[in-house]
């Protein structure tokens, strides 16, 4: 997800009030550990990779939570919410859960996030209602079997689509306060998948888990891109495939997290600071270049690494200003002529990362 998380917003909620009626049963790992082929996830520490027992680590004997109903395998939280303001929070949305529907709980959601002003409140709801039609654009390039892993899943609209789909797909972020709201929209959706709350530089999984890794929007949000991509490539089987898109840095368009024009063409170091002035204080994701996401993935080890400007689906730009419409549409006609695809490769909103881990599918 992009723009709900990069301003969740810190809170100074209460702790939360649960009624014992309404607290979500427990769910660990190993409760969902088969897909429909009976194989188990390989389940493994994030901090010291050993095999994970359930919810304790055999190895260094970690314990891990969970949260919400949730298996919480965080070491550490995200930069907006500490550990018990982010458990807090989730445990008051899954208190609501039962009683609403998407929609519902995503505004409930602003609700309790008052930072969040009232324009910018309305984007990223619609932004959540969206994320399954540019979920399914992203799940019409996988393959249709194997197990997928979507890193940075947010409010889980890929998830849905893929869940549709028939994939075998499993859900990790950083903040299970999002996690909720992905299984209430499951939850609409007569659909389920697991979900975890993990770090995407460190993965509760095994090595060679998933046949594809699918991470939308998620490099520029973390502090260590290289460590994450790493990590990714860690978890592909061989032959398995890494599939990204992100806001690209050069972009010839306005900022998506700060709204501010050709934000990437300023060096790191000058971001910050300039973000401040003209936006009060917000922390500007640093978006990636297509080069510099190439980069990553060859440091990784990836191979046949290919950065492209990925089509926009029609779905994705429906419910948009005309502006952006017309606008999604001239982009989208102009990828297809190699021309201008290759400027849009380097300057265009945004780019698509596919590259595979060695060895044999
Ligand atoms: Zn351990």
């Amino acid at each position: 997800m992009i723009d709900q998380r990069a301003r969740a917003g810190a809170i100074t909620d209460r702790p939360p009030v649960i009624r014992p009626s309404i607290v979500p049963r427990r769910r660990t790992p190993g409760d969902r550990a088969s897909d429909s082929a009976g194989t188990a996830i390989g389940w493994a520490c994030p901090a010291c990779r050993a095999p994970l027992a359930v919810d304790s680590c055999a190895g260094c004997g970690r314990h891990y939570p969970a949260v919400a109903g949730l298996p919480d395998f965080r070491l550490r939280s995200d930069r907006y919410l500490d550990l018990p303001a982010e458990r807090a929070k989730a445990g008051r949305l899954a208190a609501l859960a039962p009683s609403t529907d998407l929609a519902g709980l995503a505004e409930a959601y602003y609700a309790m996030t008052p930072d969040v002003e009232g324009r910018r409140r309305g984007f990223y709801l619609l932004h959540i209602l969206d994320a399954e039609a540019r979920g399914s654009a992203l799940v019409g390039l996988l393959s249709t079997s194997g197990r997928v892993l979507e890193v940075g899943c947010g409010t889980g609209g890929l998830i849905a689509a893929a869940a549709r789909a028939g994939l075998d797909v499993v859900g990790s972020d950083i903040a299970s306060r999002w996690l909720v709201v992905a299984r209430r929209r499951l939850d609409d959706l007569g659909l389920s998948a697991p979900l975890v709350a993990a770090s995407a530089e460190r993965l509760p999984f095994a090595d060679a888990s998933f046949d594809a890794v699918v991470a939308d929007s998620v490099l520029e949000h973390l502090d260590d891109p290289g460590a994450a991509v790493t990590e990714w490539a860690r978890v592909l089987k061989p032959g398995g495939t890494l599939l990204a898109w992100s806001p690209n840095r050069y972009a010839l368009t306005v900022d998506p997290h700060v709204r501010l024009w050709a934000l990437g063409w300023l060096p790191r170091r000058l971001m910050p600071g300039y973000v401040r002035w003209r936006r009060g204080g917000a922390w500007p994701p640093p978006c990636l270049s297509a080069g510099e996401a190439r980069r990553l993935a060859l440091a990784a080890g990836l191979e046949s690494v290919r950065v492209e400007p990925p089509a926009i689906p029609e779905a994705w730009s429906r419910a948009r200003p005309a502006w952006q419409r017309h606008a999604i549409g001239a982009y989208n006609a102009a990828r297809r002529m190699a021309g201008t695809r290759a400027l849009l490769r380097s300057f265009g909103p945004l780019w698509q990362l596919r590259a595979t881990r060695e060895g044999a599918a």
